[in-house]
């Protein structure tokens, strides 16, 4: 939109004129050198004030001077982001710190976080002239992708790996996308459908490497930013896959405190499931992640196992700039965190999302966190994605007879 100056590559710092293609550095040959977009923040502040988001749409198109798609008045309307922020202070005891604050992003329309990248990629495969968008997901950004393509009138292509949970699937049965279920990985998926985009000419929505939907996923930072003026957060924890969900949130924070906008400066906390945490050793080792040598763990949070992260870069430098840190949670913690979220604040959170909340305790537990911090937990999805995997941890009903 009317603010952005240009990309920038994360890898050499070259300069990309827009409109960019949705892809990587055109001068680096590496799939990891992802691109930034840049805002002439000065022009933002004039516009972008306490003000004026006063009296804004309750949604995240209300930072339209940070965005850089232009929605037009269907979009405009969609009730995507500006989730709420609630105090969960018996949860915060639970976890051992002072506050506790849980930023509930099952609340979007399709029930994901991922809904902020995918109504913005969305609107850009419209101005783009895109006959039909594509992406590969474990499911929540494909069910997203497809909820919103058929919110837009748009055909989607979906590549799930064989592991999708079914109600993701499901869901984007429902929303009418045609589903293509790849005998393979997660890794295998995504290189059968970025082949098949760059040979249909489709708009692939692959955040992976999509710069634009990276600042759909910023808007959540520039929420907390605005819904924390009053009562600043310390930290904010953030489960952890690919690594473009914290570096959106990090940037959205950073933008908002140079413009004035943001009490404090929380330190960004990344949550990876123990053995799929190649950014949080990343980030603890400070050696570049090395695809050669990915892990071959597993976990139940499905939504972050993540072997192959193409935003490591991103995710490692934006929780440095907030002088944050990564620890890493069992599937176990996860499953007593789903519980607790639920139990203790009314929130139900698939596994991935549960993470979040794992990683605060786990960070009271190793002294990262102070018991006095006022902490941000973002709740990145509904348990209702993940049916098995919330039985699995929840236990039966008590059965009954009528009489
Ligand atoms: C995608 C996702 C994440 C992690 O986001 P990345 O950008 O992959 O790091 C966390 N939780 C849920 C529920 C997700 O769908």
């Amino acid at each position: 939109m009317g603010c952005v100056t240009n990309l920038t590559c994360v890898r050499c710092g070259g300069e990309v004129p827009p409109p960019a293609s949705a892809g990587t550095c055109p001068a680096c040959d590496d799939p990891f050198a992802v691109l930034d977009v840049q805002y002439d923040l000065d022009r933002a502040r004039r516009t972008l004030t306490r003000a004026a988001l006063a009296g804004r749409p309750a949604n995240h198109w209300r930072y339209h001077e940070l965005l850089p798609v232009e929605p037009d008045a269907t979009a405009l309307a969609w009730p995507v982001g500006f989730t709420p922020l609630l105090d969960a202070t018996r949860l915060a005891m639970w976890a051992g710190c002072a506050g506790l604050r849980l930023k509930d992003d099952t609340r979007n329309p399709t029930a994901s976080f991922k809904d902020r990248a995918s109504s913005v990629g969305v609107v850009h495969a419209l101005r783009a002239g895109a006959e039909r968008v594509a992406c590969a997901s474990t499911g929540n950004a494909a069910s997203s992708l497809a909820g919103f393509a058929a919110m837009a009138g748009l055909p989607a292509t979906i590549f799930v790996p064989r592991s999708a949970p079914e109600p993701k699937v499901a869901q984007l049965l429902v929303y009418g996308a045609d589903v293509r279920r790849v005998r393979g990985s997660y890794a295998e998926a995504y290189e059968l459908c970025s082949r098949q985009c760059a040979e249909h000419g489709w708009y692939n929505r692959n955040c992976a490497i999509n710069p634009y939907l990276v600042e759909g996923k910023k808007t959540c930072g520039l929420e907390i930013a605005e819904q924390t003026a009053d009562r600043p957060a310390s930290w904010v924890a953030v489960s952890v896959g690919d690594g473009c969900t914290i570096a959106g949130i990090g940037r959205g924070l950073t933008q908002m405190k140079a413009l004035g906008l943001l009490a404090g400066r929380p330190r960004l906390l990344g949550v990876q499931a123990a053995g799929v945490a190649p950014i949080a050793e990343a980030f603890t080792t400070g050696s570049a992640f090395d695809p050669a040598r990915a892990a071959g763990g597993s976990t139940m949070a499905d939504s972050i196992d993540v072997p192959v992260p193409r935003n490591w870069r991103k995710a490692v430098r934006e929780v440095g700039i907030s002088g944050g840190a990564f620890v890493h949670v069992t599937d176990d913690e996860i499953a007593e965190a789903m519980l607790a979220t639920g139990r203790l604040a009314g929130v139900f959170a698939e596994p991935a999302a549960a993470a979040s909340v794992a990683g605060v305790r786990r960070a009271v537990l190793d002294g990262l966190i102070e018991v006095t911090d006022d902490v941000v937990a973002v709740v990145t999805g509904s348990g209702l994605k993940d049916i098995a995997g919330a039985m699995s941890v929840a236990g039966e009903p008590v059965e009954v007879d009528p009489a």
